[in-house]
């Protein structure tokens, strides 16, 4: 039996980023940049007004009045200097003309009927106008190798022409359920069968992820089908079983990974729940069998597969941050494996607390629906009330206003 930090450590050293493709922009959404990108310009393209107002020379300006002498909507411009002593009404984001250097916003000024400008105050030189290259100056380094593609990522790499952009492709993931026992949801429920939900929950962890997941069915207990299913499964980048892998009398998994060439890295891991987890290579492949039980199934998934998936995308950063949270009722972990207790965060004052779902057991999917946190309790200690811990957020929806 290996720690979780162990495990984790040999899934990471075995895998690697995929290849570098380059997408639709909209497309690379949430992915990972695989250059560096410079701007190709600046940015603005030239000094343009920030306000719907008025642009003059603030030197020139004699007195607080000024003659109109015309009207800039954005894109249009003007090449012809507007004269000492006179002014421009213009639109945001139209170019600043030459003769001027000063805008005045409308709100600031009264306009005659006979085009004549009256200045309500002061004026500052250069007010209101933003200046060519401000936000980005041409050939700058702006995103480097390996930065997280958010939409204002986006933004700035459209304002830079980009119709595509390299990132690292994301992870097809293979999913196989496998027992004698499963159907499929809309299935009918015959007596002693349980309805595959595991490629479900799975299926919906690696779509969180940003990567594709491909369900290949569920497998019956017997190891020809289990095979071929498998062979199946050696299309995708990653192969997730779930089930068949403890040491039942049906729990074949790592028997036919063997058969078929695979090398089983770890099976096992000191943890609760989710101990029978079994990391293999197969064909350079990872491949992840996970424990039946569907608690075990997505803490797994949640603690090993994750970090896979997210590193072979580039990410830097593949384990979720930890929040310091008070716990508001005393729990125990009197087993003799460190447990991953689901508690319920809740944000109160801008302080966390939590506390367990109830009844930890690694069947009960409800204590993961009435969570959206985990907790390490070691063996054989209590975290009592009032204690601050480190939790796992897994969502942080609780954390929006209304
Ligand atoms: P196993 O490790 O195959 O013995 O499975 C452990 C437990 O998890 C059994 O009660 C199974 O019925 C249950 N289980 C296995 N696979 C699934 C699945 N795909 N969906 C829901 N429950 C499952
Ligand atoms: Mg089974």
């Amino acid at each position: 039996m290996i720690s979780i930090d162990e495990a984790r450590r040999i899934i990471l050293e075995q895998v690697t980023g995929l290849p570098v493709v380059s997408v639709p922009l909209l497309d690379s959404l949430g992915m990972v940049l695989a250059e560096d990108v410079r701007s190709p310009w600046d940015i603005p393209s030239a000094d343009n007004s920030a306000m719907d107002g008025y642009a003059y020379s603030h030197d020139l300006l004699k007195g607080e009045s000024l003659l109109v002498c015309g009207f800039l909507p954005a894109g249009t411009i003007r090449t012809d200097p507007v004269p000492a002593g006179q002014a421009i009404k213009i639109m945001t984001g139209a170019q600043v003309p030459p003769g001027c250097d000063t805008v005045v916003p409308v709100e600031d000024v009264l306009e005659t009927s006979e085009g004549i400008l009256l200045l309500k105050g002061p004026s500052k030189s250069g007010s209101h106008v933003r200046k060519r290259g401000e936000d980005v100056g041409a050939d700058k380094l702006i995103f480097t190798k390996g930065t997280l593609i958010r939409p204002q990522e986006i933004g700035m790499l459209a304002s830079f022409g980009r119709t595509t952009v390299p990132v690292y492709r994301k992870p097809v993931v293979a999913i196989l359920a496998t027992g004698d026992e499963l159907v499929e949801p809309g299935e009918a429920r015959l007596s002693g069968k349980i309805i595959n939900s595991n490629s479900y929950s799975i299926a919906a962890q690696v779509l969180e992820t940003g990567s594709t997941p491909i369900m290949l069915g569920i497998a019956r207990d017997d190891r020809d089908t289990t095979r071929r299913l498998l062979q199946q499964g050696l299309q995708a980048d990653v192969i997730i079983t779930s089930g068949g892998v403890s040491v039942g009398d049906h729990d074949f998994v790592k028997e036919v990974i063997e058969q078929m060439g695979g090398e089983i890295k770890f099976w096992k891991i000191n943890m609760k729940p989710g101990k029978p987890l079994a990391f293999a290579a197969i064909d350079g492949k990872p491949l992840f069998a996970l424990p039946g039980n569907p608690v075990a199934t997505m803490v797994g998934f949640e603690m090993f597969v994750r970090p896979a998936l997210l590193a072979m995308m580039g990410h830097t950063r593949s384990i979720r941050p930890l929040v310091r949270a008070v716990a508001t009722e005393p729990i125990h972990n009197k087993g003799d494996r460190p447990h991953l207790i689901r508690t319920l965060i809740e944000l109160k004052d801008g302080k966390y607390y939590l506390k367990s779902t109830g009844d930890q057991g690694s069947a009960r999917l409800s204590s993961l629906t009435l969570g959206n946190a985990l907790i390490l309790v070691p063996s054989g200690t209590t975290v009592e009330a009032g204690d601050e811990i480190n939790a796992s957020l897994l969502d942080r929806s609780f954390e929006m206003q209304e």
